[in-house]
């Protein structure tokens, strides 16, 4: 199960270094949440940047207590004063962008900016700080791609001036940067080419699909399936993703190129509706309406990198990550504290 999974990762590649200082961008946030707490519950150091634009307080809520992490209001778009972190640092996770198309949408060149502008300041600091840096790159750096399933080496299908733009061709770019500030400065580079990740932890009102759907059949409202629910995608629950994210990091500093992250289980968009239906008592049915202006067709990662090199592979089914996620948004739609478990 991943739980055990995490304590292992944390007993090998972390606690063999030490105790170590981590910057995490986009620490407050639905994945960065969950991987400070894996990093502090690990015994490390944890140093939270974060504008909040996506992200909440109550994310980290339990975090702010402990001397081992400390919180950070910040735009990583802007420079932050060398001042501010004033003490050795050996890892910067950069997580600092919005991830949910509406939200990314919503200011389209600040998400440019945060992913080209903000990768430019981090990397910045951890050329300065002799860090090494993972990027939180995405599965749509392959846009809506002609082969399936993607493997690191297809150089993908996007559109340059689509309302995804900004989001898949800014990580494009921050890709290119992580790569050429290791070429040339000799920074410690990493890239994780995450594919759809849900779970515990989200916020009810992110627009992605899973937590809308839940949250749907939880209220009584319909299930908006955009398009005819033929489109695929392949989710990863949150436990197994921090696990291949902090192996990633701690893997050998020679492995610079991009590394699949995710669940390659297929499922299409109307069998997640209809999977979801079966696990909650609703009235709820399912709706069709528009689909999204270059809504990729299809998603499901080749993992063999992430496999043969990390010796990663995600544990969690969508029928167990489902019945977890519900769990969760159930408390989360009656009002009630809810902890968040996915990785602790
Ligand atoms: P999220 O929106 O919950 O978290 C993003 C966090 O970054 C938020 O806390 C937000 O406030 C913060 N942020 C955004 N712009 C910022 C800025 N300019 N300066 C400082 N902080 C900023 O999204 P998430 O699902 O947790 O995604 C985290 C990272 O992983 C993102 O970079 C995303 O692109 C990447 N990713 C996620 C998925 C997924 O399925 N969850 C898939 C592919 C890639
Ligand atoms: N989707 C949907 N209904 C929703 C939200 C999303 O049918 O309420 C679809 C969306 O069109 C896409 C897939 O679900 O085909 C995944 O969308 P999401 O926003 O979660 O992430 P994406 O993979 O598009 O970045």
């Amino acid at each position: 199960m991943h739980i055990s999974d995490i304590r292992s990762t944390r007993a090998t590649s972390l606690r063999r270094e030490g105790s170590l200082t981590t910057i995490v961008t986009g620490g407050a946030g639905f994945l960065g949440s969950s991987l400070c707490r894996a990093l502090v519950d690990g015994g490390h150091r944890v140093i939270c940047i974060d504008s909040l634009i996506t992200g909440r307080l109550s994310n980290i809520a339990d975090l702010l207590a402990s001397k081992n992490f400390r919180f950070i209001e910040h735009d990583v778009i802007d420079v932050l004063d060398p001042g501010v972190i004033d003490e050795p640092v050996q890892r910067i996770y950069n997580l600092a962008c919005p991830a949910s198309p509406n939200k990314y949408q919503a200011n389209p060149v600040h998400t440019l900016k945060t992913s080209v502008i903000g990768s430019i300041n981090m990397l910045e600091m951890a050329r300065e700080k002799g860090a090494r840096i993972l990027q939180a790159s995405t599965s749509e750096v392959y846009g809506d791609p002609k082969v399936s399933p993607q493997t690191e080496s297809y150089f993908g299908n996007v559109n340059t001036i689509g309302p995804r733009s900004c989001y898949d061709e800014g990580k494009r770019a921050a890709e290119s940067l992580f790569h050429d500030y290791n070429v040339q400065y000799g920074v410690e580079t990493k890239i994780a080419r995450i594919f759809n990740t849900y779970g515990p932890g989200m916020d009810r009102d992110d627009g992605r699909v899973v937590s809308n759907f839940i949250v749907q059949a939880l209220e009584g409202r319909d299930l908006t399936v955009y398009g005819n629910g033929t489109q695929t995608r392949s989710f990863c629950y949150v436990g197994d993703m921090i696990v291949g994210l902090v192996r990633l990091m701690e893997s050998a500093p020679g492995l610079t190129q991009p590394v699949n992250l995710g669940n390659p289980d297929e499922f299409t968009v109307l069998e997640l509706a209809q999977q979801v239906l079966g696990k909650v008592r609703t009235t709820s049915k399912i709706v069709f309406t528009d689909l999204p202006i270059d809504d990729p067709c299809q998603r499901k990662p080749d993992i063999s990198t992430a496999n043969r090199i990390l010796k990663w592979s995600p544990k969690t089914s969508l029928d167990e990550g489902l019945d977890l996620s519900v769990a969760f948004f159930s408390g989360e739609v009656a009002g009630l504290p809810v902890a968040n478990t996915a990785v602790v």
